[in-house]
Formats: C-alpha cells, sequence, structure tokens
C-alpha cells in the first residue's frame, strides 16, 4: 500500500542529511564536549558550530543565547519555569493564551500551584489574540507574558510583534512557543521583539529529544537542571552532541529550502483544501483563512466522527490527526477548538491535515480521490448528518 503521511505538525521524519551529519557523533566522535583532549575538543566545536546554525536561523544577535534542551517542552518549562522562580518576590502574574500547547498550559497550572496568577487569554473564532486584550490583563505584578507564534492544531499565526510590543512597553519579559513555525515561516527573534523563544528539532527533520531555547541577553532565568556548568550554568548535563549536531544541520538546511518549500507546500495545502471544500458538502475551515501556517489546514466535516474518519484514512494508508486529545482512553474535545467557539460536535469532527517536505501532488491527488466516498459512507450511519440533510 502507498503510505501518505500528513502528520508532520505531530513529528517529521529525519532528513538525510540531517542523519549524515550526525552519525559520526553518536559512535567515532564520542567525545564529552567538556574534556580538554582532541576528543573533547572536536566535540565541542561541532556544538558551538550548531548554536551558531540555530542563531542563525531564528536571528539572534549572538550564539551565546542559545540554548539546548530535550525538546520543545523544556524549552517552555525552562522559560516560564526558569523566569518564574527569580521574579517571585517581584510580581505573580503570567499572562498566556487559552490555545497554547500543553507544555505551557500545564506549566501554567503548575505554577499556580505554587501561588501564581495566570491570566489565560481568549481567542477569536479564527483562533487569534486581540492585542487590546493583553494590553487590559497587563498589571504592575506581570512578570511574563507567553503566546505562542502558531498553533500546533489548527496552524493560525499570532500578531507576535504586536503583543510583544505591548509587553516590552509595560517592562514585561515575552516568550513566545516558536515551535511549530521555526523553519516553516521567517521567525526572526529581533523583529518578533521577544526575549525568549521556544524550538524543537524534530519539528523540522532532526531527531526527537533535542530542542533549544533562545534567550536574550540578559534575561534573569533560573536553571531547571543543576549540576555541571554545561550551556551557561543554564541547563546541566553531559551534551546531546549528536542531537545538537543534527538540529544544527536541519537549521541549516531550513534557512536553505524554507521560502521554495513554504511556497510549494502553500500550493499543496491550498489544492488539498480546495479540493475537499469542492467535492465534500458540510466542510468548514477551523484557523485563520490566511494567517496561518503554509502547512497546516484543519476541517470540520460535519456529521462525521473525526476520529472515525482518521482510522478508515489510516487504512487506506493516509495519516492524519484529529482534533481531539486521547487522554486516559477517553475523547476530549480540542482546548484549541473550543476556545476558537466550536461547538463539541464541531470540534469532534476536525481533523487535522499537516505537510511537509517529503508531500507530493500525486498524494495530494489521491487524497483527493479517497476522502469523498469514505466522508459519505461515515456519513450514512450518522444521526447528526440525517438531522441536518
Ligand atoms: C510539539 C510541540 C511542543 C513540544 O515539543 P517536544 O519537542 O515534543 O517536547 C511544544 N509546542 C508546540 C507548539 C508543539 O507543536
Amino acid at each position: 500500500m502507498q503510505r501518505i503521511y500528513l502528520d508532520h505538525n505531530a513529528t517529521t521524519p529525519v532528513d538525510e542529511e540531517v542523519l549524515e551529519a550526525m552519525a559520526p557523533f553518536v559512535q567515532k566522535q564520542f567525545g564529552n564536549p567538556s574534556s580538554l583532549h582532541h576528543w573533547g575538543r572536536e566535540a565541542r566545536r561541532a556544538v558551538e558550530q550548531a548554536r551558531e546554525e540555530v542563531a542563525l536561523l531564528i536571528g539572534a544577535e549572538d550564539p551565546a543565547e542559545i540554548f539546548f534542551t530535550s525538546g520543545g517542552s523544556e524549552a517552555d518549562n525552562l522559560a516560564l519555569k526558569g523566569v518564574a522562580f527569580p521574579y517571585w518576590k517581584q510580581g505573580k502574574q503570567i499572562i498566556t493564551s487559552q490555545v497554547e500547547h500543553p507544555a505551557v498550559l500545564s506549566t501554567c497550572r503548575l505554577l499556580e500551584t505554587y501561588g501564581y496568577r495566570v491570566t489565560y487569554l481568549p481567542v477569536d473564532r479564527y483562533g487569534q489574540v486581540d492585542p487590546a486584550d493583553l494590553e487590559a490583563a497587563l498589571t504592575p505584578e506581570t512578570i511574563l507574558v507567553s503566546i505562542m507564534h502558531a498553533n500546533n492544531e489548527v496552524g493560525t499565526i499570532q500578531p507576535v510583534a504586536e503583543l510583544a510590543t505591548l509587553a516590552k512597553e509595560k517592562g514585561v519579559l515575552f516568550h513566545t512557543d516558536a515551535v511549530q513555525s521555526v523553519g516553516k515561516i521567517p521567525v526572526d527573534v529581533k523583529a518578533l521583539g521577544v526575549d525568549l523563544l521556544s524550538l524543537s528539532g524534530h519539528k523540522l527533520y532532526a531527531p526527537k529529544g533535542i530542542g533549544a531555547l533562545y534567550v536574550r541577553k540578559g534575561t534573569p532565568l533560573w536553571p531547571l537542571i543543576s549540576g555541571g556548568h554545561q550551556e551557561g550554568g543554564l541547563r546541566a548535563g553531559t551534551e546531546n552532541v549528536a542531537g545538537i549536531v543534527a538540529l544544527g544541520k536541519a537549521c541549516a538546511i531550513a534557512r536553505r529550502v524554507m521560502k521554495q518549500e513554504g511556497e510549494r507546500l502553500a500550493r499543496l495545502r491550498d489544492r488539498l483544501q480546495e479540493g475537499i471544500c469542492t467535492t465534500i458538502p458540510g466542510v468548514s475551515l477551523n484557523g485563520h483563512p490566511t494567517q496561518r501556517l503554509p502547512t497546516t489546514v484543519n476541517l470540520s466535516f460535519h456529521g462525521v466522527e473525526g476520529e472515525a474518519l482518521l482510522i478508515h484514512l489510516d487504512l487506506q494508508g493516509v495519516a492524519v490527526s484529529t482534533g481531539s486529545a486521547c487522554s486516559s482512553g477517553r475523547l476530549e474535545p480540542s482546548h484549541v477548538l473550543e476556545a476558537m467557539g466550536l461547538t463539541p460536535e464541531e470540534s469532534k469532527s476536525a481533523i487535522r491535515f499537516s505537510l511537509g517536505r517529503g508531500n507530493t501532488e500525486e498524494e495530494i491527488t489521491s487524497v483527493l480521490d479517497l476522502l469523498p466516498p469514505i466522508v459519505e459512507q461515515l456519513r450514512l450511519t450518522s444521526l447528526l448528518w440525517e438531522e441536518k440533510a
């Protein structure tokens, strides 16, 4: 069976060039970057070169502002807890949004149990935060604003530059989770005006278990992991050298191909979206019509259980994702779609298609052929659909 992978927002395959670059550091070049001998120096050189590549991709002034972590979740945790703890005497309010990734939302919930006050800003029906809401929420107690750059479920891009300006005017630090945008659209920490920015390797064709946090020089931050002096004392533990080299290479490739790939994938994505919406009735778009990642389209197929659609597509070799998160065996409607004002039914009928480098015109054609009969068949047995029809 031909398999078609349309779930790149969940994870991406490792690029061949990335694998080639990291392979020596898995085995032969095994040195500890902290060692002073030949092996150590070779590893150190590779780590610092990777740091430069990451800095270049996101427009950081100094590679020393890049701190490697175990991934996006750790970078988010480091940004939030790392700022919250040193500021605990000065102010206890953190502002975020209702559509953040669980790595941010759960961390905020945890900080609430330590006495921090968290404001969860609402979003409009496209998933965007209104800068006026942020302005109204900022108080002298606010120590940090954390708003994601692009949403993983619907692809909506937030007006981060505008939001960060508002925070800056009040002297408040600004973090953005850019895990979904780095490598897909231009991300420049100076243009965005952010103090902290999270990214993750496995969302940009590097392996899982490596990521980074950009920390603007002078930003006060406490480590989550203490021990050795690695990463400027901000993240102890012998470096994941192979992972770091992989992330560096992935960033170098992204810099090279991003523009062209972005345009190609946007065309494929638009063809997929328009094809589905013109051949299948009762489909609506979730996410911003234009302010959206070029790779993502999230659609509600009314009268269809998203989970059932996912399973039928999987049987035909097509990998997608639903708008619901499976926790403890129960399907919870997505907190993102709920915040955007969708009903539980609309939310449960959502499917996310996320495209990436491997996808071709032919694959989109196949999906456009496969999908209508599956939806039609599922609707035959759907009470919800009959009610509407
Ligand atoms: C995937 C993802 C994360 C988590 O990154 P990991 O490297 O898997 O820990 C955080 N935020 C967003 C928006 C993501 O899509």
